[in-house]
């Protein structure tokens, strides 16, 4: 070890901020508080000529054991890191810590949360569109925050119903506008310290918002700086961007359709609603669909049924045909009921459903992204 008053410390524990090549920025915990001060006090005082910030990055590459061990290390990932030098900038990954959670594309490890961002007005605010990214972010079993962007363009009045409507369906949107200032800081302040992704349709104000939440992010180190800063990936690898007040922000580029691809069987406990419903009650049957079944608590006279039945419609279509590629016998296990319609027969379900994983769950979010790039 090179670095004097380093020494002390135990391990050296940092999370990978991207992964370029076979090397891994790492970001390592030492030095962060005192790296804000600096930061601050460059903000009232800038350098001249700017310059760069120190910054506790090191460019590791991995251990061949972990190589041996088949050991990934995906960005978000918390590493020890070995044989720090701190001059030339470089390091090497021992270990890899528990992950909390992966996203696996993006390839993130430890997202905390999902920030949802939709626009009030310009787009306009589409219930349905909405609906399908909260299913999808809740399906990714990680934390859902709402920002509705541009409340510039409607009244006090308007927000009201929107934030009582979404209320009935279990959420509590935060009204913004990023282009008037208004309540930036209450999303800001959830970001604070945790790992975020940010995701919505395009045009709803997310580069807007990323600008004003990293505002100095051509001070952040090296060749990636200011690519957040634009809105703009030209470059499908992840990246985490350090917020000013801590914390650590992937950006995913604007997409206006998340696929649904849930097992049919889960989509209900995407419905807080739904959820809702389910923990006063049970239905009659434990693998009840919540269709037309007898004695359903699910069905019922709330707002977004009709979406749960549509995103069923589509779940079920889905898994179809899945299984028929997969096993051409199965067409005998689905009845068409003409108009492009199916009827799918529960008394085949458990046979034919498998049970997804939390893995399975938290992949889900990965066609988010992978739409996009394909747009
Ligand atoms: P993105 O596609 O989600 O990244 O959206 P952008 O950040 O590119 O913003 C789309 C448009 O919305 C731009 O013309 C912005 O100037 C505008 N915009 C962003 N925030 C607001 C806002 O709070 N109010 C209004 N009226 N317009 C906004
Ligand atoms: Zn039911």
């Amino acid at each position: 070890m090179t670095g004097e008053g380093l020494e002390t410390t135990d391990q050296l524990i940092g999370t990978v901020l991207a992964v370029q090549a076979n090397f891994y920025r790492v970001q390592l915990d030492v030095e962060i508080g005192e790296m804000r001060e600096m930061r601050e006090m460059r903000e009232q005082n800038p350098p001249d000529p700017p310059h760069p910030l120190p910054a506790p990055i090191l460019l590791c590459t991995r251990r061949s054991r972990l190589k041996k061990i088949g050991q990934q290390v995906m960005v978000g990932d918390r590493v020890v890191v070995e044989e720090p030098d701190w001059a030339g900038g470089r390091g090497a990954i021992a270990s890899v810590l528990p992950r909390q959670s992966q996203l696996d594309r993006p390839a993130i490890a430890n997202v905390n949360q999902i920030l949802l961002v939709f626009a009030v007005a310009d787009p306009p605010l589409e219930p349905y569109q909405l609906s399908r990214f909260l299913v999808k972010a809740e399906s990714t079993d990680i934390d859902v925050i709402l920002c509705l962007n541009k409340c510039d363009l409607i009244s006090k009045e308007q927000q009201a119903e929107i934030y009582h409507q979404l209320g009935n369906w279990g959420y509590q949107p935060i009204f913004i506008s990023v282009g008037q200032g208004i309540n930036i800081d209450e999303p800001a302040d959830k970001l604070k310290d945790q790992i975020t992704v940010i995701a919505g349709p395009s045009g709803v104000g997310k580069s807007s918002l990323i600008n004003g939440l990293i505002p100095n992010a051509n001070l952040r180190v090296g060749e990636i700086s200011g690519k957040l800063a634009r809105g703009r990936h030209t470059t499908r690898h992840v990246e985490l961007f350090e917020l000013p007040t801590g914390g650590l922000l992937a950006d995913t580029p604007g997409f206006n359709q998340p696929d649904l691809d849930s097992p049919p069987e889960e989509l209900a406990s995407y419905f807080p609603e739904a959820r809702q419903r389910l923990a006063v009650g049970s239905c009659r049957f434990s693998d009840c669909l919540h269709r037309d079944e007898p004695e359903c608590i699910v069905r019922g006279e709330w707002e977004r049924y009709q979406h749960y039945l549509d995103f069923l419609t589509e779940a079920i279509d889905r898994q179809t045909h899945q299984n028929q590629q997969a096993d051409p016998e199965s067409t005998l296990k689905v009845k068409s009921k003409g108009k492009g319609q199916t009827q799918y027969e529960p008394k085949l379900e458990s046979k034919k459903y498998r049970r997804s994983s939390r893995r399975t769950q938290l992949q889900e979010l990965q066609h988010l992204y992978q739409e996009s790039e394909e747009s």
